[in-house]
């Protein structure tokens, strides 16, 4: 379990200086990879305030408008896409991006430098909670791209493996960040006094097995044999096969989910559904699935779809769904090998 204590000012360190000192060393390092994440932080500082501001500033309900997934958006979902496309598009450092709320990628204005790397981000996940003052979260990944060449839609199309960066923020009731490079996980909190983020969540670690699970029962009817399995011999608890008692956490907003996961523990299912073989699963691929699978096998977990590694899905759409399994390695590793049986 990660220790968090309370620290003198004197001991703090700075997202920015974590970054820096982090990537000192490494042969890759270069200061537009720290540009382009500070500017992400804005953004993500900026949302913080308007969602903790929420109706005194006339930013809850309904955009009365449709994404590309034919979702009614809500004012800040709409909001927040625009934030985080501000912050983003001046800095020199990107070929594109693509949103969850845009149908197509995002190009960067004619009148700015393009640069190295390309940005896929979910502005404002969890965002059916925003009315209800539930916590809702920031997801994004940081993919490279071909220097100089306009990106094509196909450039956006990488396996989650080949991520540089993947990171969440959830504005709870603290703003936190979550964030890997590829060496480990490290959780940030703001400071809203100051303005910056500190580390305060040093090497994030999932424990390897769990008695809490988190799943849409109303679904039930519409899971696969192993997933109803999984779950019959949880609920069974003590008197069934796990000989152990389970309980059930489910928040809804899949960043508030993997950050509870990622400090006590816990297995999420957002399986396989038959009801509609176009849809496959309901969280994206690009904009969820594979930041938080980059950050749960950086922690010590495992994600799935139950026959296939997150990570190693070659996309075929930019907003295609997948199935989505993750959490405790021993409990990820039980479902897929009930997938595995006949
Ligand atoms: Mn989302
Ligand atoms: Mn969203």
């Amino acid at each position: 379990m990660t220790q968090t204590h309370k620290m003198g000012v004197t001991d703090q360190v700075t997202l920015t200086q974590f970054i820096i000192e982090q990537q000192r060393g490494l042969p890759e390092a270069s200061g537009t990879f720290t540009l382009l994440l500070n500017n992400i932080v804005t953004a993500c500082k900026q949302i913080s305030h308007l969602v903790n501001r929420g109706a005194l500033v006339g930013v809850l309900g309904s955009a009365e408008t449709e994404n590309v997934q034919g979702e009614v958006q809500k004012k800040l979902d709409v909001i927040t896409n625009d934030i985080m496309v501000k912050a983003l598009d001046w800095g020199g450092h990107l070929g594109g991006m693509a949103s969850e709320e845009n149908d197509d990628p995002i190009q960067i204005p004619k009148q700015y430098p393009k640069g190295k790397y390309l940005v896929l981000f979910d502005p404002l996940d969890g965002s059916s909670n925003i009315d209800i003052n539930l916590t809702v979260g920031t997801i994004f990944s940081v993919l490279r791209c071909r220097e100089g060449v306009e990106p094509e839609p196909e450039d956006f199309l990488r396996k989650g493996s080949e991520q540089v960066c993947a990171g969440f923020v959830v504005y709870g009731p603290s703003t936190m960040l979550v964030l890997t490079t590829g060496h480990g996980v490290n959780g940030f909190t703001l400071d809203q006094d100051i303005g910056e983020f500190i580390l305060t969540h040093r090497n994030m670690r999932i424990p390897e097995d769990t008695s809490e699970f988190a799943i849409n029962m109303s679904n039930q009817r519409f899971w696969e044999p192993p997933v109803k399995r999984y779950i019959d011999e949880c609920v069974a608890g003590k008197d069934g096969p796990r000989g152990k008692n389970f309980n059930m956490r489910w928040i809804a907003s899949l960043a508030a989910d993997v950050y509870r996961i990622l400090n006590r523990g816990g297995v999420f299912l957002y399986p396989y559904d038959i009801r509609d073989p176009e849809r496959p699963g309901r969280l994206r691929l690009m904009y969820e699935a594979n930041p938080m699978a980059f950050i749960i096998e950086q922690a010590g977990g495992a994600c799935t779809t139950g026959k296939e590694r997150i990570l190693d899905i070659k996309p075929h759409d930019i907003h295609q769904r997948v199935p989505l399994i993750f959490g405790a390695k021993n409990e990820v590793e039980r479902i897929i090998s009930y997938y595995q049986q006949p």
